[in-house]
C-alpha cells in the first residue's frame, strides 16, 4: 500500500479548530474508535481496564498503516483524510485534524500494531510521551491494533483529577455506545478487566438499538423516515408510554457521528407535545443525513454541537417525520423481530395501581425520649445509634449531584420544640391539607408537614438501618420475578449486588441480560420491583462524580421511588405514624435531599394575622 498521510499545510491547519483532544479516557476511547471507522473496518474490539486508566486498545480489521504512515501518524496535523481547506467543507470521514494520535502519543505509553492487507510484514511502534523507544517490524493480522497505557503518566495533576473508575468506565461506555449504534454494520466487541460487556454483530439499526439498550426496547421502538432534497431522516422514537422522568436514551446522529443540538431536540419534543406528560422525556434514536457542504462539524474537537445551514427546515421536518412516525404507530401496529412474550411480564406490573406502604401505629412510643427499633419493637436510647450516622454527615456535607432534584436555599429550620417538655399533644389529631400535608398541632402553634419529604426521610434512616445493621429484611416472592436488562444494566446490578442483599433483595444472575429476583426488602411491593430497579440503576448511572457511598446512594433512590407521593390519601392512623416516624427519625427538619420537611406556624403569628 501506498504512503497515505501528509503533513497538512499551516494554512489548513490553521483552520481547524483547535482545543484539547484528551480530557479523559473516554476522548482516547472515541478517537480510537473513529479511526478504526475510518479505517474501514467490519470489525472493531475495545478493550479497557480500570476505567481506561491502565488500559485502552483498540483493534481494527481495517486498511492499516504502511510503516512510514504508521511513524507520520503521531506527528501533529498528520492525516489522510484532507489535504486542502476545501477537504474541510466535504468531510466524510470522522477524523480530519490529524491531531488525535500526536496528542495521546504525548501523554500516555502508545503501543502501535499495523499492517495494510497486502503487506507482508508490518509495523510495531512504541512512543512513550512523544518519544520513539522501538520500532520493529512484526508478524501482525491486517489491519490495526493501538494500545493506550498509563493515561497521564506525564501530568500528576491530569492523573489525579480522573474520577473512579466506574465513572469513567460509564464515560467510556457512551462514547462506546455513540459510536456503535450509528454503525450498527459494523461488529463491535467492548470488554472491561477481562469481562465481555457487549458483543455486537453486523446487524440492521433497529437490532443494534435493542441489542445495547436490552430486549425490553423492542417493543417500544416506532420507526421514524422521511427523505426530502435537504435532508433524510431515519431511525425511532420511543412510545410516548415510555416517556421517562430521567433524560435516559437520546440520539441524534448526523452523518454518521453523534452530535448534541438542543434547538433538533425540541422539535422531537415539540413532536410528542400533548402526548406525553410535561415533566417526562422521550426517547429517541435518529440519523439525520444532509449534503457534507450544509454542515459544519469543525466547532471544536471535542465538542458534539454541529452547525447546520438551514436550521429552520430541518426543524419542521424533523418535527413532522415524528408526528407521523407517532400518528403511523396508532394505526399498524409496529413489526417486532424475535419478540419473546414472556420477557415482557415484569412491565405489567408497573400498570398495577400503586399500594400505600404499610405503616403501622406503636401506640407506646414517645418520639422525643428515645427511638424505636422497629424491627424488634424495642426502644432504645438514640445515643446508642452508632455508625451510621456517619453516612449522613458524608452526604449533607457534598454537594449532591445525584440528585436531579434541585436543593432549595438552605433554610434554616426552626427548633420546633423550644423545651424538652413541649411536644405533639397526646390526644394527637391530624389531617391531611390537599393531600399533601399532614396538619398537626403542637404547644406553640401549628405544624405543616409534606408527606412526600417526610416519608422519604423515614424510609432513607430506615435503609441505611438495615444496611448498618447488615441485615435487610427480606420477604420472599412467591413467584420469583424474571426481569430482562441490558448487559450494562445487568453489570451493574452485580456491582450492587451486596448492597441489594443488604437492603433486603435476593437476586439471581440468570444470565447477561436477565436477573431473577426471588426476595425483596419488606418495606417494598412486588408491585414497585421494575420501577425501582430501573430507578437505582438511572441513579446509579447519573451518580457521574462518584462521591456519594453506595449505601447512600441506594437508600436516596429507593427512598424516592417507594415514598407516599403528594396527591396519596393518607388515613388518619397513617397520618399519626407519619408524624410520630418522623420525629423518630435523627433528622427530622430537611429530607434527604435537602428540603425542608416541615414548616410551623406560632400562636403568635397566627394571633397576629387577626390584628
Ligand atoms: P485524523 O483521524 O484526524 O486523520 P489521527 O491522529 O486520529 O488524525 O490519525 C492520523 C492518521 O493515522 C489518520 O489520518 C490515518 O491515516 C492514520 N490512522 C490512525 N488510526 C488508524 C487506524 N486504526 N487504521 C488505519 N489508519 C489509521
Ligand atoms: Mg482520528
Amino acid at each position: 500500500m501506498a504512503d497515505i498521510i501528509k503533513l497538512l499545510p499551516d494554512h489548513v491547519a490553521n483552520q481547524i479548530a483547535a482545543g484539547e483532544v484528551v480530557q479523559r479516557p473516554a476522548s482516547v476511547v472515541k478517537e480510537l474508535l473513529e479511526n478504526a471507522i475510518d479505517a474501514g473496518a467490519s470489525k472493531v474490539k475495545l478493550i479497557v481496564k480500570e476505567g481506561g486508566k491502565t488500559l485502552i486498545q483498540v483493534v481494527d480489521d481495517g486498511i492499516g498503516m504502511s510503516e512510514t504512515d504508521a511513524r507520520l501518524s503521531f506527528e501533529r496535523h498528520a492525516t489522510s483524510k484532507i489535504s486542502t481547506a476545501e477537504d474541510l467543507f466535504n468531510l466524510n470521514t470522522k477524523g480530519f485534524r490529524g491531531e488525535a494520535l500526536a496528542s495521546i502519543a504525548a501523554i500516555a505509553h502508545v503501543d502501535l500494531q499495523t499492517k495494510p492487507e497486502q503487506a507482508e510484514i508490518g509495523t510495531h511502534l512504541k512512543i512513550e510521551g512523544s518519544k520513539v523507544v522501538s520500532q520493529e517490524v512484526a508478524v501482525t493480522p491486517k489491519g490495526t491494533s493501538i494500545s493506550v497505557k498509563n493515561l497521564f503518566f506525564n501530568i500528576p495533576a491530569r492523573r489525579n483529577f480522573l474520577k473512579s473508575n466506574q465513572v469513567e468506565l460509564r464515560h467510556i461506555t457512551d462514547e462506546f455506545q455513540r459510536v456503535a449504534l450509528v454503525h450498527p454494520s459494523v461488529a463491535f466487541q467492548f470488554y472491561n478487566n477481562g469481562s465481555e460487556l457487549f458483543n455486537l454483530p453486523n446487524e440492521s439499526f433497529r437490532q443494534r438499538v435493542v441489542h445495547i439498550f436490552g430486549n425490553r426496547m423492542n417493543e417500544r421502538l416506532v420507526p421514524v423516515q422521511e427523505d426530502t432534497d435537504v435532508v433524510k431522516v431515519s431511525g425511532f422514537i420511543c412510545k410516548p408510554e415510555f416517556a421517562k422522568k430521567s433524560r435516559g436514551e437520546q440520539f441524534f446522529f448526523a452523518n454518521g457521528r453523534f452530535i448534541k443540538s438542543p434547538y433538533l431536540h425540541h422539535a422531537v419534543v415539540a413532536a410528542f407535545e400533548g402526548l406525553i406528560k410535561s415533566d417526562t422525556h422521550p426517547g429517541y434514536f435518529i440519523n439525520i443525513e444532509v449534503a457534507p457542504a450544509s454542515i459544519d462539524i469543525n466547532i471544536h474537537p471535542t465538542k458534539t454541537e454541529v452547525k447546520f445551514d438551514d436550521e429552520n427546515t430541518l426543524y419542521a421536518i424533523l418535527r413532522s417525520a415524528i408526528k407521523h412516525g407517532l400518528g403511523q404507530f396508532n394505526v399498524v401496529p409496529t413489526l417486532d423481530f424475535d419478540h419473546d412474550g414472556n420477557l415482557d411480564t415484569p412491565y405489567t406490573y408497573r400498570e398495577k395501581a400503586a399500594i400505600l406502604p404499610k405503616v403501622t401505629v406503636d401506640s407506646r412510643f414517645n418520639p422525643f425520649e428515645t427511638v424505636v427499633n422497629k424491627k424488634q419493637g424495642v426502644p432504645y436510647k438514640k445515643q446508642d445509634v452508632t455508625g451510621w450516622e456517619n453516612l449522613y454527615t458524608e452526604v449533607d456535607d457534598k454537594n449532591d449531584s445525584f440528585s436531579s432534584v434541585h436543593f432549595e436555599s438552605e433554610l434554616d429550620a426552626p427548633e420546633i420544640f423550644e423545651s424538652e417538655e413541649e411536644t405533639i399533644e397526646s390526644s394527637q389529631t391530624t389531617f391531611q391539607l390537599q393531600r399533601k400535608y399532614i396538619v398537626t398541632t403542637i404547644k406553640s402553634g401549628m405544624l405543616f408537614i409534606d408527606q412526600n419529604r417526610a416519608h422519604r426521610r423515614i424510609l432513607y434512616e430506615r435503609f441505611l438501618e438495615n444496611e448498618q445493621v447488615k441485615e435487610g429484611i427480606s420477604q420472599q416472592l412467591l413467584f420469583p420475578l424474571e426481569l430482562q436488562f441490558s448487559t450494562n444494566e445487568v453489570e451493574i446490578l452485580k456491582k450492587l449486588s451486596k448492597e441489594l442483599s443488604l437492603l433486603g433483595f435476593a437476586v439471581d444472575f440468570v444470565n447477561n441480560e436477565q436477573v431473577t429476583i426471588t426476595g425483596i426488602p419488606n418495606i417494598m411491593t412486588e408491585s414497585s420491583i421494575g420501577t425501582v430497579l430501573d430507578d437505582l440503576l438511572k441513579g446509579y448511572e447519573q451518580e457521574q462524580t462518584g462521591h456519594l457511598v453506595l449505601p447512600v446512594l441506594m437508600a436516596k433512590t429507593l427512598c424516592r421511588s417507594l415514598s407516599v407521593k403528594n396527591g396519596q390519601l393518607l388515613q388518619s392512623d397513617a397520618q399519626i405514624a407519619l408524624v410520630n416516624d418522623l420525629f423518630g427519625c435523627k433528622e427530622s427538619k430537611l429530607d434527604p435531599f435537602k428540603k425542608v420537611i416541615y414548616i410551623t406556624m406560632g400562636v403568635e403569628a397566627i394571633e397576629n394575622k387577626f390584628m
